[in-house]
């Protein structure tokens, strides 16, 4: 090839790079990204975020929505990642919807008052309060906790935000426990089985990869967690309701553990375009069976229900836009 015929070549293939990018480029700015904040790789959020973005990003050529569902320290700090523009959607613990919207109970939303554009798109899985402990720790039942290696989880995990209910509701402090740890929700089982912890607790929907680590890794139980006080937590708030582990869901545990629980839910702020909302709740519920197929615990999920059960916020109006089309409100 002459030097001539190369250059020409080569400006050639330059011009059609450059005509690629242009084009990339004009794609990408139609483009709408969408972030659901979900909690540890361990848990259901997790599954929960993943799911409904596998089934957005299946029309991603018709909508232009590309969705991501990072991992997350949990209700509380997806709350607030909302709250600041920093993620558009999230998972969250009904009662802290609920505390949210108040500006009540949590540290965090005490401080910065009630978040009134919060808004529900629908609630999931139930999630029953669930304590794992080593079976050579003595713990028998939730009030033997006391003066224990106790992982409490992170800040900003709803499972430790409820666990400070009722801490206060008993009138614990961490100095109740001999250790007060913070681990994130997927360091604990290790933490358990490596004998650093006597018990971890998480709000959680079953079964979940946390608690099958745990009891298969070591030696380790679901405890029952009822009383006095948590029967007054679940009459006074409608967020909480009596819960069941099934027996046999986990080694160790072939009875049925009974415990309270709240619901799972997915929040967004009415910031949030409602065309973008309209479609990922679009691609939840006419896929709803292909959703169900993800997780044993949507398993017996009903779109009715989820758009009424366990939502103190009010609907976002993308959301509101979808479930009147299908004739469910
Ligand atoms: N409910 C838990 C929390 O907010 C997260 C559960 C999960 O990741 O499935 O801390």
């Amino acid at each position: 090839m002459s030097l001539k015929n190369k250059l020409a070549t080569t400006l050639l293939s330059s011009a059609v790079g450059l005509a690629a990018s242009f084009s990339v480029t004009a794609n990408a700015a139609e483009q709408t990204y969408v972030t659901i904040g979900t909690g540890g790789q361990t848990g259901v959020y997790y599954v929960v975020g993943q799911s409904i973005c596998r089934l957005v990003n299946r029309q991603t050529a018709d909508h232009g929505i590309k969705c991501t569902a990072p991992s997350t320290g949990g209700s509380v700090a997806n709350i607030n990642a909302v709250r600041q523009g920093q993620q558009d959607m999230g998972m969250a613990q009904s009662d802290w919807q609920f505390h949210a919207l108040h500006g009540s109970k949590h540290q965090t939303f005490k401080e910065q008052g009630k978040f009134e554009d919060l808004r529900a798109l629908f609630s999931v899985h139930n999630e029953p309060f669930t304590l794992v402990a080593r079976a050579d720790s003595g713990i028998e039942h939730f009030d033997d906790l006391e003066g224990k290696r106790v992982n409490l989880t992170n800040p900003g995990s709803g499972t430790r935000g409820t666990m400070e209910v009722i801490m206060e509701e008993k009138g614990w402090t961490n100095e109740t426990f001999k250790l007060a740890a913070e681990l994130k929700s997927a360091e604990q089982a290790q933490a358990l089985c490596d004998n650093k912890i006597d018990a971890m607790i998480y709000a959680v929907g079953h079964p979940s990869g946390a608690i099958k680590e745990a009891t298969t890794s070591c030696d380790a139980k679901v405890i029952p967690v009822t009383g006095d006080v948590i029967n007054k937590l679940i009459k006074e708030n409608d967020f909480y309701a009596n819960a069941t582990i099934p027996g046999g869901m986990y080694k160790g545990s072939d009875q049925d553990v009974a415990t309270f629980g709240n619901a799972a839910t997915m929040v967004t702020s009415a910031k949030v375009d409602a065309d973008t909302v309209y479609q990922v709740v679009k691609a939840v519920f006419d896929n709803f069976d292909r959703f169900k197929r993800l997780h044993p615990a949507f398993n017996n999920l009903d779109p009715k229900a989820m758009i009424s059960g366990g939502l103190s916020a009010p609907l976002h109006e993308g959301a509101v836009r979808y479930y009147k089309e299908k004739g469910w409100m």
